[in-house]
């Protein structure tokens, strides 16, 4: 049977609760167990693909089309397990089926109450599907003291009573502030973060404390004596230079051999984090850079981006390179000359986004790129505004556009309103909800022999996630083609372009899907893996 591991935060977001998880994950991973994460989001939205990336940061998709919290993006890539719709859930989707229930009449005769109905429906959410798994961890969202994180504590506090004897364990992870005016580090904000928890009937088993310097010992043995953790629980949690040293760090301040205590778990296989030796090993030693521009919307929130990061990261491994990143608003260089700002980058990515601000900086990064042989990788977005510039400049329709625009010119990337998925038909219409009607998650596509593209993924069939409303027309792929840019990939029925690359050019690949979302730091994506390639092979600085 599954042992649960619950980990809160306290005191302020953002402490890098999903990344602790996550690098938890690897540790037991690296001593063989097979483990699984989930994250209990306590906000109403039913999942955050309605959330503005400056709100939430990026929407993180799976193959079975769930729009997620971006650290399900961490489970991924630390832990190597595909993440699925039943690893993440909100207070919205838990209400949204209480209430069918209700309306359905399946409570008949009873009153709905937080209490038994909410909290049974997020204990059956943390209990369901986990056969198999040695270690499941569910972060919660938030912090404690958050009026609507208050179902979830309970639930949480309630499997500790129901589940059999030793086998949940809490962790809760606050931030110890350096107070220089003092020369001291607080722990007060710690010792009321676990008062409140333990206000709720949650006894933290560890404590893992966030600090920008060496616990002093004084400190440590305080941070025991008032939280009542022993003090070998309670964990450092030093900054780190690099998101991969952290399953190195807790490693080494005992996280994982704490958490095996905690379980009473004797006699277990030591940890075998050789390969995350290597990758970090790999990336402090670099033979050479490269810089990428990214050109893009919501640049000054780097979470927005946070797969994209890594990806690049990853294809930087895959090269022994360092990829510097240049962050370009788009609608800063509209109406100027892209060259002052392009000029100097090995290579020019335009991500996914929404909407029409910015867009012209987009196309005009495009054409620089297509025009100066500069590599160009667009993401769904990023191609779909790189057709655009193709068609305008290449193919000679100077009214080309995408109807998310509001529907003028030439629809050269239109909303699609049906299309197949496996043997069924999607429909949606353009009027129809917003929440969870993109057309998401896994898709097949079929590459074209000899193209750029096949070459580099080394099979014409893949599959890759997605998340878009629109897509290129492949009404005008004939005029395209002519004008020197190829569809090299489509829908296995051939009626949506699923990229397009422009042979003439050193590297100029564009995509409709999201390769960014699969990229591991032990896999890193064959896409992400060449265009830094090419970047390299550009660069003036290697
Ligand atoms: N806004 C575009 C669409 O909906 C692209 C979406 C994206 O880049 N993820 O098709």
């Amino acid at each position: 049977m599954a042992r649960y591991i619950f980990i809160t935060g306290g005191v302020v977001s953002s402490l890098g609760k999903g990344l602790a998880s996550a690098a938890l994950g690897a540790a037991l991973q690296a001593r063989g167990y097979k483990v699984r994460l989930r994250k209990l989001d306590p906000y109403l939205n039913v999942d955050p693909g309605t959330m503005s990336p400056y709100q939430h940061g990026e929407c993180y998709v799976t193959d079975d089309g769930a729009e997620t919290d971006l650290d399900l993006g961490h489970y991924e890539r630390f832990t190597g397990r595909s993440a699925n719709k039943q690893d993440n859930i909100t207070t919205g989707r838990i209400y949204q089926e209480i209430i069918a229930k209700e309306r359905r009449g399946d409570y008949l005769g009873g009153t709905v109450q937080v209490i038994p109905h909410v909290t049974d429906a997020i204990k059956n959410f943390v209990l369901d599907g986990n056969e198999g798994y040695d270690f499941v961890l569910c972060e919660i969202g938030g912090t404690v003291g958050d009026i609507e994180g208050l179902p979830f504590f309970e639930a949480i506090r309630q499997l500790g009573n129901e589940l059999p004897r030793g086998q949940a364990v809490y962790i809760h992870l606050t931030l110890l502030p350096y107070i220089a005016s003092a020369g001291e580090m607080k722990t007060k904000p710690t010792q009321h973060s676990v008062k409140e928890l333990r206000s709720i009937g949650i006894q933290p088993d560890i404590l893992m404390v966030r600090c920008d310097r060496q616990i002093p010992e004084n400190e440590r043995r305080k941070l025991s004596q008032f939280c009542n953790v022993r003090p070998e629980a309670v964990i450092p949690a030093y900054d780190a230079k690099s998101i991969y040293e952290v399953p190195l760090a807790y490693h080494k301040e005992g996280l994982d051999e704490q958490v095996l205590d905690a379980f009473d778990i004797t006699g277990s296989p030591s940890a075998d984090l050789s390969r995350w030796e290597k990758i970090v090993d790999g990336l402090h030693n670099p033979e050479g850079e490269v810089t990428i521009a990214i050109v893009g919307k919501y640049t000054v929130l780097k979470d927005a981006y946070k797969s994209l990061i890594e990806a690049l990261v990853h294809g930087g491994l895959a090269n022994s390179v360092k990829v510097n990143l240049k962050w370009l608003e788009s609608e800063a260089f509209e109406g100027q000359d892209p060259a002052s700002v392009l000029e100097n980058v090995n290579g020019i990515l335009v991500p996914g986004g929404f909407g029409e601000r910015g867009a012209e900086g987009k196309i005009a990064a495009a054409k620089y790129a297509r025009e100066n042989n500069i590599p160009y990788f667009g993401i769904c977005f990023g191609m779909q505004m790189a057709v655009v510039e193709a068609a305008r400049n290449l193919a000679g329709l100077s009214a080309a556009s995408s109807s998310e625009f509001g529907g003028e010119g030439e629809p050269v990337v239109g909303l699609m309103t049906e299309w197949a998925k496996g043997n069924a038909k999607e429909v949606r219409e353009a009027t129809g909800d917003l929440g969870g009607t993109m057309r998401l998650g896994a898709y097949d596509a079929r590459l074209k022999e000899g193209s750029k593209i096949a070459e580099i993924y080394g099979t014409c069939d893949i599959s890759e996630r997605h998340r878009h409303r629109y897509e290129v027309n492949i009404a005008y792929r004939e005029q395209l083609e002519n004008a020197g840019m190829v569809f090299s990939g489509t829908s296995p029925d051939g009626v949506l372009p699923e990229t397009v690359e422009i042979p003439s050019h050193p590297w100029f690949i564009g995509v409709q899907y999201h390769p960014e979302l699969k990229s591991r730091p032990f896999e890193p994506h064959p896409l992400f893996s060449a265009f830094v390639g090419a970047a390299r092979n550009n660069s003036r600085l290697v």
